[in-house]
């Protein structure tokens, strides 16, 4: 079963050079330090490893000395979970002393140092996540997490009700990882507790549950996922409004080697602009997000009682006054609904906006242009502005010189 894990992949993380430093210096006869969690993960399906965490026996008060001693930056991250960075040659690298969480309320945990590899193993949530690697090569697995990883399968270690009701952040974990991993179905032992605990994640704050979402509308398996989510009544309460799987799909296969989880969150939950209100306040977005959704929510708005077809020339003058990524997300949403509809030249035009082969078109006036042609300075120099830049618009956005000289002419004669 396990050929198909990259035992190769999973020994190249040991010659990584910092990591062999690191480890070198943080382990000896009295203390032991391995890699563990997603990168042994990732290593061993072949996947890019990008964040190396390590766990240790050492206490983090010993872990800024010894850092210090062999020359490296420790910097006290989660010092209270006993969360050191440390940084070799430039890479930060996460040392987490082993840990078992004695105390759990379903949102916190109280945890107590340890020496026990596999009871930190058993406090993890999901099996192929409880994973660590010695500096000597050697894979430990105490939770049957190798089979799982062989299988692509996202299990909890121990009973999953438990599990959940110690945090329910898991349950988001659940799906956030089996988006990300899985290849079969959803366990059915750990579909069915998440579903039955699902009131539990209403404890939890918008900003932790904010974070799986996101993470899971970007992961491989993204569409089928938030459908198991729907099937299982999670969406309502996470989303607040109506699902849309049909763009969320579109839009996944348009930005797929690029994924923007606002961009697809807009394509799954956005219709209106009060849906964009709505999921700032919910998932605690930053304003810039939700500025993202709001303007697909006025390009949505706009384009499905657009009647014309859109060609080149519309393109350009929707870019002059809305976001393009936007007007490209909105675009894929709705390719294969009735309206718009979209010849082939404005998606090209657009194309060519997105890429930067095309500039995006700025009104080829300013106020400088009228003062210089007489106009005196105050709030009639905007009005005029205003009256050019609908002009503009309607004319197809034009920005070459002879275009910007007869526009300042006709401006200026009815100054
Ligand atoms: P990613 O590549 O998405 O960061 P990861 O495995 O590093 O994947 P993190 O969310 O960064 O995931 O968590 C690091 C590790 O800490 C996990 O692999 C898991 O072992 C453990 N962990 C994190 N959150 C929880 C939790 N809520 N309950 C139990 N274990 C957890
Ligand atoms: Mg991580």
């Amino acid at each position: 079963m396990t050929e198909v894990l990259d035992r190769q992949a999973l020994l190249s993380l040991l010659e990584r050079p910092a990591l062999r430093r690191l480890l070198g210096a943080f382990n000896d006869d009295a203390e032991e330090t391995r890699i563990v969690g997603g990168a042994v993960r990732n290593a061993l399906l072949g996947r890019p490893v990008t964040e190396v965490d390590c766990t240790t026996t050492m206490l983090p008060e010993v872990i800024v000395e010894r850092a210090k001693a062999a020359g490296f930056k420790a910097v006290p991250t989660g010092i209270e979970h006993g969360t050191i960075t440390v940084i070799v040659d430039g890479e930060p690298y996460e040392i987490t002393t082993l840990r078992e969480d004695v105390e759990t309320d379903g949102r916190h945990a109280v945890v107590h140092f340890g020496r026990d590899f596999a009871l930190d193993a058993r406090r993890r949530d999901f099996t192929i996540n409880a994973l660590s690697l010695g500096l000597d090569g050697r894979l430990y697995d105490y939770t049957d997490g190798v089979a799982d990883l062989a299988d692509r399968r996202v299990r909890f270690i121990g009973d999953a009700h438990t599990r959940i009701r110690e945090d329910y952040l898991r349950i988001m974990r659940f799906f956030r990882f089996h988006a990300e991993y899985a290849q079969v179905d959803p366990d059915p032992e750990g579909l069915a507790a998440a579903g039955a605990e699902r009131q539990g994640l209403a404890i939890l704050s918008k900003e932790r549950i904010r974070h799986e979402l996101l993470k899971l509308l970007v992961a491989r398996r993204a569409e089928d996922t938030i459908r198991i989510l729907a099937d299982h009544g999670f969406l309502p309460w996470l989303l607040g409004g109506a699902a849309e799987f049909g763009r969320l799909s579109r839009v996944a296969a348009h930005d797929k080697d690029d994924p923007d989880p606002i961009w697809r969150l807009a394509a799954l939950a956005v219709t209106v602009e009060e849906d964009a209100d709505r999921l700032r306040e919910r998932l605690r977005l930053s304003n810039d997000e939700h500025r993202k959704l709001a303007a697909y929510a006025r390009l949505l708005s706009l384009l499905k009682t657009w009647a014309l077809p859109l060609d080149a020339m519309v393109v350009r003058r929707l870019a002059a006054d809305h976001d393009v990524e936007a007007l490209g997300t909105v675009l894929a949403a709705t390719a294969g609904e009735p309206f718009p509809i979209v010849h082939a030249d404005a998606r090209e035009a657009l194309d060519r906006l997105r890429s930067g082969a095309e500039p995006v078109p700025i009104l080829p006036l300013r106020g400088a242009d009228l003062v210089e042609g007489g106009v005196p300075k105050g709030p009639r120099i905007g009005e005029l502005l205003a009256q050019a830049r609908q002009a503009w618009l309607a004319e197809g956005c034009l920005t070459d010189e002879a275009y910007a000289k007869d526009l300042l002419r006709r401006v200026l004669e009815q100054a």
